[in-house]
């Protein structure tokens, strides 16, 4: 997803420049209809910021057949009364087109992605494995071949910038010698979709328990069916109990845990997992190459914000390079979009915003997981804030928008 928004943004903010993307994985079939599964699907929460960025893009007519709009995002501490909410129409500053953000299943968000990238004049050169990576005097050199394709087969291409975007555990990272710093959370995000009795009207749930954050987001209804997507953050050994339980079993643990704020839920599809950590790379910028996506950070999806934050980097790139082209016309420079001075700058104006979404998700899961008096209390300040002062409110609801600078 990295990756395809930012070709999708070069093309847009850069119309000159040759772009080629390189995917491991051969691409969905852009004329076969989307027909996607009711169950067994994941979905990103997408903020009013990054629906303001797809819509410039010309995406959201299309996207917006396939999301379900947040209208409410409703913030809860399990066992304390106190909550806070988030109100589209009362937070109009955070919100894009009525909403404060939309839930797509990334088994949509893809493919929309790639069909879009037909329209522009990037080189989508899929299936392509990337191999060994060389940085030059000119940028960098790739060898690339496509699936199954023999030794013999390979291929070069040289660029003056690459942007590396293979996600977490990059090999890409480690073969530039680029380290990242990492905190293993020691636990899982539990996935699944569920089934509602009743329509959720648009609110995302985000609930914080003993063992950790749970949320629960509107989803689009299908089948007949009112569906919402499960986040589930919970220790090894618990996720392993859970993901093992027959499906009555796993709804009523979820019902007691979660509560009844979305009503009765009624189904469960296939629970996945996904390890949580903190993953940090110690560079994301050098002469000719740049990060972006999970192997420059992936977060604790505490408030699904690890997409959000990556489109406003990708969006921030596109738009450093973009300028630049304007500014010096064809004399590009030698390095041209690799040159050092112009990625130091994009990376300079992003330190700010990754900073505070990084610490964001790093530091509420455990004030809120822990069961000391002290930090309770201080929680409970902070959500009676949320609630209270619209300032406050006004301005949690912008960065967490990624409206905020
Ligand atoms: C449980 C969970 C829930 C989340 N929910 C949200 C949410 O609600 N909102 C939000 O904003 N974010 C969310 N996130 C974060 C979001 O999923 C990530 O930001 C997103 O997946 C970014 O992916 P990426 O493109 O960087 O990496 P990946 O999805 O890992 O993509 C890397 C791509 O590189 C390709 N590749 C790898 N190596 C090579 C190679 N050598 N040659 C060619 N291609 C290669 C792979 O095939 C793959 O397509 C969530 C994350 C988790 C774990």
């Amino acid at each position: 997803m990295a990756g395809a928004s930012l070709a999708l943004l070069l093309a847009h903010h850069c119309p000159a420049l040759q772009v080629s993307l390189l995917e491991r994985h051969a691409l969905p079939d852009s004329n076969a209809v989307l027909s996607l599964p009711s169950f067994d699907t994941r979905a990103t929460a997408i903020a009013a910021g990054s629906l303001q960025i797809f819509d410039e893009l010309g995406l959201w007519p299309a996207l917006r057949a396939y999301a379900a709009p947040i209208s409410r995002v409703d913030v809860s501490d399990r066992g304390h009364s106190m909550g806070a909410s988030l109100n589209a129409a009362r937070e109009s500053e955070a919100s894009f087109d009525g909403m404060l953000g939309a839930v797509i299943e990334n088994a949509a968000l893809g493919p929309l992605l790639y069909r879009a990238l037909e329209k522009t004049r990037v080189d989508v050169l899929a299936p392509a494995e990337v191999g060994d990576v060389a940085m030059t005097a000119d940028g960098a050199v790739l060898s690339w071949r496509a699936a199954g394709a023999k030794e013999a087969d390979q291929q070069t291409l040289r660029t003056r910038l690459l942007v590396v975007a293979d996600g977490t555990g990059s090999p890409l990272c480690r073969q530039l010698g680029i380290a990242t710093q990492e905190v293993d959370y020691h636990q899982q995000a539990l996935v699944a979709t569920v089934g509602l009795q009743r329509d959720h009207a648009g609110v995302a749930f985000e609930r914080f328990t003993d063992s950790g954050p749970m949320a629960l987001l509107p989803l689009p209804r299908r089948d007949g069916i009112h569906r919402a997507a499960l986040v589930w953050t919970c220790e090894q050994g618990d996720w392993e109990r859970l993901a093992s339980l027959p499906e009555d079993a796993f709804i009523g643990h979820l019902q007691q845990t979660f509560g009844w704020r979305a009503g009765r839920i009624v189904r469960a599809g296939r629970v996945q997992g996904y390890p949580l950590k903190l993953s940090l790379a110690r560079e994301q910028v050098r002469r000719g190459l740049a990060l972006v996506g999970n192997c420059a950070h992936f977060l604790h999806p505490v408030a699904g914000q690890g997409f959000n934050l990556t489109l406003r980097d990708c969006d921030g790139l596109a738009r450093t390079i973009g300028r630049a082209m304007a500014g010096k016309g064809t004399d590009f420079g030698q390095a041209g979009p690799g040159e050092l001075d112009l990625l130091q700058a994009y990376w300079r104006e992003r330190q700010h915003d990754q900073q505070l979404t990084i610490g964001f998700s790093d530091r509420v899961p455990p004030l809120f997981a822990s069961r000391s008096l002290l930090l309770s209390g201080l929680r409970q300040a902070g959500l009676l804030g949320l609630a209270l002062a619209p300032a406050l409110r006004s301005g949690f609801a912008r960065q967490a928008a990624g409206l905020a600078l």
